[in-house]
């Protein structure tokens, strides 16, 4: 009797703790797919010198889930504490081949255009994306920060060959755009790698890119987009081997497979399909204004990548005018909004806080559509 009412107390408390273990199960897979399904609203953040726990109050009373921030912000503890706490992922923004320190203090490393000139336009200035002592070291940098910031994600910045596209407006010309990288490094690695020689009665840095750009144009792309997806998958190997949940995005220049001739493959070097394999975002920079479209080029970007490569698109939109001296309205900033939510987008990115805590309205609109009633 005794034995029997003992078994029927433990079949009961096991019954019991099986079905805590079943509705604990189902909680956490609902909390991890909520993650996974939700849109990202995003801000872009570099430098911030005021309140911490003000800035995350503010983002989580507009509704905005992740943030994309500078290292350098991100190394201040209270920033990922506050993020913890209020539930925000952090992406850590890191340029790749854009690397002005660098360059400083060993100009060989700049990458070379097809006239023959460092490739440097203003503020851009790229380094050479085959050098491999540079390519070993960013990523060794990569590894120490996820390995010291632990961040929920990664958003990989110029990850590209040199253009300055913030001021490539839609009737440039493709011929005008410059091609790189013709240094020493890349011009040996192109003839080992697909086994040619540039003949020795082509002298030059310009004849020669002419002269490969002539007789080798598709290999020379296919080659140049190999270079930086190669690139791509050693840092999300190297960033899934310390962190195996973390989150991939990378930085697209926003042309459409046919826009300028094809050159975001044959300038910049970014083969979308190929480099979805090894990112969980592709996240075009579609800042309509400062390139002069329409709000609805926004989605035309989207799609076009979507169409491409079926991953998840995540666009981001500016929030003010850059490089152009007209104002991008609080409506025309609407208009953006509403764009880059379509589907199938995977939510959107606005670029930059700064301009954001600079324009009440623009909040206001923020805050409408993220927690107010507006059906996105
Ligand atoms: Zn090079």
């Amino acid at each position: 009797m005794t034995g029997n009412l003992i078994s029927a107390i433990i079949l009961k408390i096991g019954l019991l703790l099986c079905l805590f273990l079943l509705v604990f199960g189902l909680l956490t897979s609902c909390v991890n797919q909520k993650f996974d399904s939700e849109k990202i609203i995003g801000v872009k953040i570099y430098e911030y010198s005021g309140d911490i726990t003000t800035l995350f109050v503010e983002w989580t009373q507009l509704g905005i889930n992740t943030v994309f921030v500078s290292p350098s912000l991100d190394s201040i503890p209270s920033f990922r504490e506050e993020a913890l706490k209020h539930q925000i992922k952090r992406f850590l923004i890191i340029p790749t081949f854009f690397d002005p320190n660098a360059l400083k203090n060993n100009p060989e490393l700049y990458a070379i255009t097809d006239r023959g000139k460092p490739a440097k336009e203003e503020w851009v200035e790229f380094v050479c994306p085959n050098k491999t002592e540079y390519r070993q070291k960013k990523i060794a940098y990569i590894e120490n920060l996820i390995k010291d910031l632990d961040p929920d994600g990664i958003s990989i910045d110029f990850i590209r060959y040199f253009a300055f596209w913030e001021k490539i407006y839609p009737d440039r010309s493709p011929l005008s755009l410059s091609n790189t990288c013709f240094d020493k490094t890349c011009l040996d690695k192109f003839q080992n790698d697909i086994g040619i020689k540039i003949p020795k009665s082509v002298h030059g840095s310009e004849e020669i890119a002419a002269w490969i750009l002539k007789n080798y144009g598709d290999e020379w792309t296919n080659w140049k987009c190999h270079t930086i997806t190669s690139m791509v998958k050693e840092i999300a190997d190297v960033a899934r081997m310390v962190k195996p949940s973390i989150k991939i995005n990378l930085h697209a220049v926003p042309w459409r497979s046919n826009d300028y001739n094809g050159a975001i493959k044959t300038v910049i070097g970014q083969n979308l399909v190929d480099l979805g394999s090894y990112v969980d975002f592709i996240s075009p920079m579609c800042y309509h204004h400062m390139l002069k479209r329409e709000t609805s080029w926004i989605h035309d970007v989207i799609t076009d990548f979507f169409e491409q490569t079926h991953n998840q698109i995540l666009p981001s939109i500016q929030v003010s005018k850059a490089y152009l001296q007209n104002d991008l309205t609080v409506e025309e900033f609407e208009g953006a909004i509403k764009q880059s939510l379509k589907i199938p987008s995977a939510g959107v990115v606005f670029w930059n806080w700064d301009a954001i805590a600079a324009s009440p309205a623009k909040k206001a609109i923020i805050h409408r559509y993220f927690k107010g009633n507006i059906e996105i």
